[in-house]
């Protein structure tokens, strides 16, 4: 017996079925395991896959079907966080490995945890795969979303209209590529972060890397690891300001190239033979008219979403993963479930000028904060506020809290070893298994080399 008949003819339309996507769906078969009518929903995803970021993409520019590439993740890239700290409160780690795993796993490995929980479901049916949203518009009147489809397959456009719209696409895609004078003559690789596919071809050479965020500083660590000559690190603000092992070194930021030489703030100058530009990403949104569109840049709390997610002047419209990530999986989990009950009617928002209200609450707070410290208990409160809003199973998360403010004192303490260490689960208590190499020794990612020890390697299953 369904609780509420009349969601079933109300249309729910998502764009991507990265993570944020996912969680969308999850939520809602979660709410109809308990019984409720679900609404149709339909998600349309431009990769041939689901997983977002974490789909690998061995391709750079465009795809198949000419569509930009939206991946920015690359050969032995490793999760910068522990694993801990995304943990998904309702599809634990334990239930998925069925044995303890290390803290910072692979991307092949994270990539398989994300599709779990989600394999076990009808998922997949919801989704249309190698489809981009073009265009959408929003008619005041019938108070729908028409959403212009391309068909990349069979190159067919059509549209269709939904009751509420889910933007969930991603941040990390498109390239904010600065100019630096002299750079168009720079004879080696210029490349941005976006394209970076690994560090196999940087061996031997003097990189120059300008950003000084998380892609600089694993971008930098990953070339040192795999054999580049040098990494320079040239930022704009401030450093990363780590102990540094020899052959990586922080610079003031270029001022212009001259052919292969790049001259900095502090009037030194050095050759190089590639340039990588870590220089972060554009919220972008091509297929959203102007006055419906996300506008900011990459911060704790975009401006204009109430909870972080519902548009204020429209929230039908409904944004998932828009933020700065400390936290990730499961923060776009107590997102969703929030915006589900919306959509399901179960939860009332407040009026446009109480949104506005609570939103200046947490960008004034969001300005004031100094560190990293206090942007973990930001997004921390933020995430306990979502899930005072829904059923999203409550977790411990001061304790994740805890866990975050350990794992920026441990990148400080050392930035070639921080993924050594461990961390106890939040959702079951379980402490994770060292890895059986260290990782600055660890030169395979692949999921079986990761879940068997070298030895073990008859035990893999055949079918994994
Ligand atoms: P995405 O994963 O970006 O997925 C968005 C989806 O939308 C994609 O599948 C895309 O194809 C689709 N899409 C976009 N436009 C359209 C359109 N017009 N029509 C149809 N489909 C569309 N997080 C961690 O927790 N740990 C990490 O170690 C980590 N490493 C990272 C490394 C890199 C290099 C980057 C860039 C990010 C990393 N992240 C990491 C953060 C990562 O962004 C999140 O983990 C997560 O992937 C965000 O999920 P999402 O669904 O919001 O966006
Ligand atoms: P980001 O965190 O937004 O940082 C952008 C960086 O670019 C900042 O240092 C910024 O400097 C700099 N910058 C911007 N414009 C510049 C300019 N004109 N000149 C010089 N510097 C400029 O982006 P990101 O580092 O690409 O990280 C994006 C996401 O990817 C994060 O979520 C991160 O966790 C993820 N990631 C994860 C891994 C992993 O190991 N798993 C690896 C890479 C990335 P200012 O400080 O001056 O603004
Ligand atoms: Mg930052």
């Amino acid at each position: 017996m369904s609780k509420n008949n009349e969601m079933t003819n109300k249309r729910i339309g998502i764009i991507g079925a990265g993570p944020s996507g996912l969680a969308q769906i999850r939520a809602f078969e979660a709410l109809e395991a308990k019984g409720y009518a679900m609404p149709e929903i339909v998600c349309f995803e431009k990769q041939d896959n689901w997983g977002g970021m974490w789909n690998y993409s061995w391709r750079t520019g465009v795809g198949k079907y000419g569509e930009p590439i939206h991946g920015s993740m690359y050969k032995y890239l490793w999760s910068n966080g522990p694993k801990e700290c995304l943990e998904f409160s309702d599809y634990s780690f334990d239930e998925h490995f069925g044995k303890p795993i290390s803290s910072y796993p692979p991307r092949p490995v994270l990539f398989d945890y994300i599709q779990g929980r989600i394999k076990k479901s009808k998922a997949r049916e919801f989704i249309r795969f190698n489809t981009t949203a073009r265009w959408v518009s929003y008619d005041e009147d019938s108070k729908k979303f028409t959403v212009v489809l391309d068909d990349l397959k069979i190159n067919k456009t059509y549209s269709e209209e939904f009751d509420y719209l889910v933007v969930a696409s991603g941040h990390f895609s498109t390239p904010n590529m600065p100019y630096f004078k002299g750079i168009e003559n720079f004879p080696g690789t210029v490349m941005h972060a976006h394209d970076f596919r690994g560090a196999d071809q940087f061996k031997g050479q003097n990189l120059l890397l300008i950003g000084s965020s998380y892609s600089a500083e694993d971008i930098g660590v990953q070339c040192y690891k795999h054999g580049a000559e040098s990494v320079t690190l040239s930022y704009r603000s401030n450093p990363i300001g780590v102990e540094w092992p020899e052959g990586i070194k922080e610079v003031p930021l270029v001022t212009h190239f001259e052919d292969d030489t790049a001259f900095f703030k502090n009037g030194t100058q050095e050759k190089f033979d590639a340039v990588i530009m870590c220089t972060g990403y554009q919220h972008k949104f091509p297929f959203l008219p102007d006055e419906m569109r996300l506008k900011t840049k990459n911060n704790l709390y975009p401006d204009n979403l109430y909870k972080g997610i519902f548009f204020n002047e429209l929230p039908q419209l409904i944004y998932l993963g828009m933020q700065d990530q400390y936290y990730t999986f499961n923060m776009f989990d107590a997102q969703a479930w929030v915006a589900r009950d919306y959509m399901m009617g179960m939860l009332e928002l407040p009026s446009e000028n109480e949104r506005r209200v609570d939103m200046d609450k947490w960008l004034e707070r969001n300005d004031n904060l100094e560190n990293g410290d206090d942007e973990v208990d930001f997004q921390t409160d933020y995430i306990k506020d979502l899930i005072s809003m829904s059923d999203y199973p409550p977790f411990n998360l001061d304790e994740v809290a805890r866990m975050f403010k350990e794992w920026l004192k441990d990148k400080e303490d050392n930035i070639l070893t921080y993924r050594d260490k461990t961390f106890k689960s939040a959702v079951t208590g379980t402490m994770a298994a060292e890895h059986h190499t260290e990782w600055m020794d660890e030169l395979d990612d692949s999921k079986e080399r990761y879940l068997y020890e070298p030895e073990e390697e008859e035990l893999i299953p055949e079918n994994l």
